[in-house]
């Protein structure tokens, strides 16, 4: 094989989709450290995984630039470069955060086992989903009190609509918590236990080899008959429908204590695939062709008033990205060098300047690039496949304060939406301007910058959290059937849309006009 495409092949690009609290940050932090922790002992000084002070990690974050909340973090682990890519939540949610699930390869799914699937995981998985990747669902902190774990695997088929193949099963939970089954490895893994002690061996009838005192106890006989029950009820497993994202394998452990992740890690290295070709205008592309090519996923504004410039994120899809190296940018036909590369990797090859398929690079934007947009490095100029669009859920009308400077602000408008910083909607009759959004950070970038990049200072009215659903059927509605409580808009593409003011209410208009086709964009 030749050393692109074995580089490509040992690639595992993927992002962390959860609810926040349920442990995104600790269990990022325990990967990191796995692989810092095992690829470079001389760093950290061969201390047993999981007995990190916090100081340890601020140093090690010191010493290689890195924090867990940067945008992309790199780590070795057993022969593959995994790339996990930050997926931000809370405040920080935006149609940013859905955007770098189209540049990850497979995603990690933690459930917290006291709250089961909550909101914001539902939001990120229906984005996976759209994609068709494959989804490894962790579910964590079972050193506490949480759901029957016969019942969380219900709520993943019945709230998500996804098939499961539980790799373990816990054996008890808070503090009775003993361990899990293995039904991958064939083995016990003990919560309390270390070195060699961890793990307990079975035997083909899975049982453990040597007597153990946990045989005697209820949780054992329980942890038993629930895997019976899997093994003759549950699904099977399949690489295949792992795969194609139909089949989540699931994995139970305590992120906080570093349990069972490295049992994870492993066993998801093993079925999360490479980077996979892409679909563009030319056809499909191939990860382990020779030619440059990558798409810019996100940007990210420098809210930082003296800097102007923005990072562009690049998922690289084929080829070897080198700094000083000419691309041309698609959508414009412009050739320019990357040079002024950041590559966001959190190991040494950060000084080494290249990235192949699989991984990311920040490019110093100064407004050249959009969202969507394909660079490439031959001659041939192709696009890769559009972006989707994202239904945002919250909304605010907007205008400028300063009438007589109405043209600083339909400048700053038209290019933040075209950059895909927010989205724009305009009522039917009077065309005033409605911004949506799916996170109200992206209102606090789109005025931030609307002031210090087009000067234009702008009058935000909040109108909450709507349901936007796209008419099938246009001609048969007409501004008549608007009203604030479904309030008829159109997108920038011109497409009719409406703003329902709840559930209720798109339900109730629903009843009440039937001949309407109604859509969510994102179904
Ligand atoms: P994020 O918001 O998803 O990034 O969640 P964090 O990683 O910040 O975790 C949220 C809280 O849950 C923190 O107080 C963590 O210490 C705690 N936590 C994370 N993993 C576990 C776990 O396995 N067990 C317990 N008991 N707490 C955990």
């Amino acid at each position: 094989m030749d050393s692109l495409k074995e580089e490509v092949l040992s690639r595992r690009t993927f992002a962390i989709i959860s609810h926040p609290d349920a442990g995104k940050t600790t269990l990022t932090e325990k990967l990191l450290l796995f692989g810092g922790a095992i690829r470079d002992a001389g760093t950290v000084k061969g201390k047993k995984t999981g007995k990190y002070a916090t100081s340890d990690w601020m140093e090690i974050e010191k010493q290689r630039g890195i924090s867990v909340t940067s945008s992309v973090m790199q780590f070795d682990y057993q022969g593959f470069q995994v790339n996990i890519l930050d997926t931000p939540g809370h405040q920080d949610f935006s149609e940013d955060t859905y955007r770098t699930l189209m540049a990850v390869d497979s995603a990690v799914m933690i459930v917290d086992a006291a709250k089961g699937i909550e909101a914001q995981t539902i939001k990120l998985f229906k984005v996976c989903r759209m994609r068709g990747i494959p989804i490894f669902t962790f579910i964590n902190k079972l050193d506490r009190q949480g759901k029957p774990p016969l019942e969380l695997l219900a709520e993943l088929e019945e709230v998500l609509g996804i098939e499961s193949f539980p790799m373990n099963w816990p054996i008890g939970m808070g503090k009775e918590f003993f361990g899990i089954y293995d039904r991958y490895y064939h083995r016990i893994e003990q919560f309390r236990a270390d070195g060699e002690d961890r793990y307990l061996p079975l035997n083909e009838e899975g049982e453990l080899m040597k007597e153990h005192p946990i045989q005697q106890s209820s949780l054992y006989d329980q942890m038993l008959e629930e895997v019976l029950l899997l093994d003759e009820a549950g699904n099977e497993f399949s690489k295949e429908r792992v795969q194609n994202g139909t089949l989540t394998p699931v994995f139970f452990g305590s992120a906080l204590t570093n349990f069972g992740v490295q049992t994870f890690l492993e066993t998801y290295l093993q079925f999360a695939p490479a980077p996979q070709p892409r679909q563009s205008d030319v056809g499909e592309i191939d990860p382990t062709g020779d030619v440059f090519s990558g798409f810019v996923f996100k940007i990210q504004a420098n809210m930082n008033p003296a800097h102007r410039d923005r990072i562009a994120f690049v998922r690289i899809c084929s080829g070897k990205f080198e700094r000083g190296m000419n691309v041309t940018l698609s959508r414009t036909g412009k050739s320019m060098k990357l040079s002024q590369s950041t590559q966001f990797l959190a190991d040494d090859r950060s000084t080494v300047n290249e990235a192949v398929s699989g991984d990311i690079i920040g490019l110093y934007d100064t407004g050249t690039y959009q969202i969507g947009d394909t660079l490439v490095g031959g001659k041939d100029l192709f696009h890769f496949e559009k972006l989707p669009q994202f239904t945002p859920e919250l909304f605010m009308k907007v205008s400028a304060k300063n009438v007589m400077k109405q043209k600083s602000f339909h400048k700053g408008v038209q290019q933040l939406v075209q950059e895909g910083a927010i989205q724009l909607y305009k009522t039917v009759r009077t065309e005033e301007y409605i911004l949506g959004a799916v996170g109200q950070l992206q209102f606090e970038v789109f005025e931030h910058r609307m002031n210090k990049e087009y000067h234009s200072e702008v009058r935000m009215e909040p109108m909450g959290s709507k349901i936007a659903l796209w008419i099938k059927n246009e001609k048969d509605v007409d501004e008549s059937l608007s009203t604030s409580r479904n309030l008829l808009v159109k997108d920038r593409y011109d497409r009719l849309l409406f703003l329902f003011e709840n559930d209720f209410a798109s339900r109730w208009f629903q009843e009440k006009n039937p001949n309407i086709e109604l859509y969510n964009l994102m179904e």
